[in-house]
């Protein structure tokens, strides 16, 4: 069988990795793992059980029978599906984006979620993007991008994007939820938010998307040519 190629991009909320990590797998013809998707996956079904998101062992409990699956539409775009609902929608709201920061600290539901992760990259050829990819789901893979901008643009980004999907709320709102996540990812013990060592890191504070979109597909394809590191 052919090695499997993977694309690993992490970076803080806002950083534009999701969008980028899209056109990548339209471009190469990868798959998108949006891993973000999953711990908000669980952070909704956290909340809907009205448990507090940082009590490891109630969380814990939940585990069993938190049945998080990921599927593609016809598109090709990822849905998430929570005890047979999609709740692709659902998972966007800021609320649970605070749950699922709380819940990502905890080291049960790292490992709970570290398989289904990993066995995506087993299956198909990936562009991963999350917080821990480079550093802990797949340590191995060939290209690893690190990306990041200033706080007040990546809020500036998200808060846009959650006006055009018809979400409440304000820049101030945005950028502090941002600030307390960005503490959270990076100070928890377990897989905080850094650039793994081989990481290449692309700063998106002065790039429009195209901008970004360039130097992220030259990179790859540089590796790519590049068989003997692959
Ligand atoms: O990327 P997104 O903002 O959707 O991620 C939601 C939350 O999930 C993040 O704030 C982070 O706490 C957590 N997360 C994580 N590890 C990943 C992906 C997301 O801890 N690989």
């Amino acid at each position: 069988m052919n090695k499997r190629i993977s694309v690993a991009i992490d970076g803080p909320s806002g950083a534009g990795k999701s969008t980028l990590a899209k056109m990548v797998a339209k471009e190469f013809g990868f798959k998108y793992v949006d891993t973000g998707a999953i711990y908000r996956a669980l952070g909704l079904y956290v909340l809907r059980a009205g448990v507090s998101p940082g009590d490891q062992e109630e969380v814990s409990a939940l585990l069993p029978q938190a049945d998080i699956k990921i599927t593609y539409n016809e598109e090709g775009a990822q849905r998430m599906i929570l005890c047979g609902e999609d709740v692709s929608d659902a998972i966007r709201l800021p609320e649970v984006s605070k749950y699922a920061s709380d819940v990502s600290a905890l080291p049960a539901v790292r490992v709970f979620l570290l398989d289904m992760q990993r066995s995506m990259a087993e299956k198909y050829d990936v562009v991963m993007d999350g917080r821990d990819i480079g550093t802990v789901v797949l340590p191995d893979a060939p290209i690893k991008i690190f990306l990041t901008a200033a706080p007040q643009v990546r809020a500036e980004r998200r808060y846009k994007e959650l006006r055009e999907k018809g979400i409440d709320s304000t820049y101030d709102q945005v950028y502090s939820d941002m600030l307390r996540r960005d503490k959270n990812d990076s100070e928890r013990v377990l897989a905080p938010l850094r650039p793994a060592e081989d990481s290449v890191i692309i700063d998106t504070t002065d790039l429009n998307l195209e901008q970004s979109f360039i130097k992220v597909a030259e990179l790859i394809r540089g590796r790519l040519g590049n068989e003997d590191d692959i």
